[in-house]
């Protein structure tokens, strides 16, 4: 296609959107997150370079079905987070954080542009691929939402891949798990306003996609914030506040503070911005991003991508981890505000 020749980066300015109201990266057909990254000196070389290894993998993944003769923005985005899913760094599927009482309960969402058909679980603790839940949750149902048991039921009779729920459990968040209890403990009247300040935990994972159809999909994936109440529920499994996409405006995904996220409408704002005051996809995610959240203390970001194939990827805190794949097949990847 014409509009993806040219060679394009995706730019420091897409990623430093907190200070400078950059224009957004063109001729994407992929773009990724991570969720907030921790400050670069928090990630060891080894990480770093792992990290950047399974976000290319994600892309790479998403680009060939893109590539493929009918390849569809919605097959994109769930194989990318399948890939980031199954990597141990990030909070979704495998490495996903803990619960106040020590488990993994997971959410994802997964949209499709061209229809607004969507699918999402919430609280599974049993399906391998929480993308793929939520997907077959899309395709197979007349239904938006499945939640704990009967979603994972309903993923086991959908023939998906089951495992046990210590198969999510990495050492490492085990080990962040055991301190926080520590320091609940040591201050027990803490534990809710912690979890409503500062209880983000960086690593949640999204993908927006544009098809060779022109059709947007969204996604996202994650196990919410660390030492989240039992049963409580984010923004990302939520149509319109963690993922939204229409062809007519945008495919979003977010990562932060999911309650403001969800008071907010985060991901169906930035859309409607664009339909009914026909902002750029850019000045839309920024406003909501930056003006709109940081005043009131909503920490997060998202990846927005227009039907055009401009990417955008705001965020008011920390940074982000974030890659697109332009339709050359030209990857780009940031962890830091670089
Ligand atoms: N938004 C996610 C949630 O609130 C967490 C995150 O993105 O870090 O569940």
């Amino acid at each position: 296609m014409r509009r993806f020749a040219l060679l394009t980066l995706l730019t420091v300015g897409a990623v430093r959107l907190a200070a400078a109201r950059e224009p957004s990266t063109p001729h994407v057909v992929l773009g990724i997150h991570g969720g907030l990254g921790p400050d670069r000196n928090e990630v060891s070389p080894a990480a770093e370079r792992q990290s950047r290894a399974d976000l290319e993998a994600a892309l790479r993944a998403g680009y060939a079905v893109l590539q493929r003769p009918g390849g569809t923005s919605l097959d994109a985005v769930e194989a990318a987070i399948r890939v980031l899913e199954d990597s141990p760094l990030f909070n979704a599927g495998k490495g996903a954080v803990f619960t106040s009482d020590g488990r993994n309960e997971l959410d994802a969402s997964i949209m499709e542009g061209k229809t607004l058909r969507a699918g999402a679980v919430a609280g599974v603790t049993t399906v391998k691929n929480p993308i793929t839940a939520a997907r077959a949750v899309m395709d197979q149902t007349k239904h938006v939402l499945l939640i704990g048991p009967a979603a994972d039921g309903f993923a086991k009779s959908a023939g998906l891949q089951i495992v046990e729920p210590a198969y999510f459990r990495t050492e490492e968040r085990w080990q962040q798990h055991l301190k926080a209890v520590e320091k609940a403990r040591q201050s027990p009247q803490g534990a809710d306003r912690h979890d409503a300040r500062a209880g983000h935990s960086w690593g949640t994972v999204g993908a927006v996609a544009l098809d060779k159809m022109g059709n947007l999909a969204a996604g996202t994936s994650t196990g919410g914030t660390s030492e989240k109440r039992p049963g409580r529920v984010g923004d990302s499994p939520i149509i319109g506040a963690g993922t939204y996409a229409d062809n007519a405006s945008c495919a979003v995904s977010a990562t932060g503070q999911g309650e403001f996220f969800i008071r907010y409408s985060v991901a169906h704002d930035i859309a409607a911005l664009m339909k009914y005051k026909g902002k750029t996809v850019a000045a839309a995610a920024e406003e909501v991003i930056l003006d709109k959240l940081k005043p009131v203390g909503g920490e997060g970001g998202v990846i927005a991508l227009d039907a055009q194939g401009n990417l955008t990827a705001p965020y008011n805190s920390g940074g982000m981890f974030r890659g697109s794949i332009t339709a050359d097949g030209q990857v780009r990847i940031r962890l830091f505000d670089e």
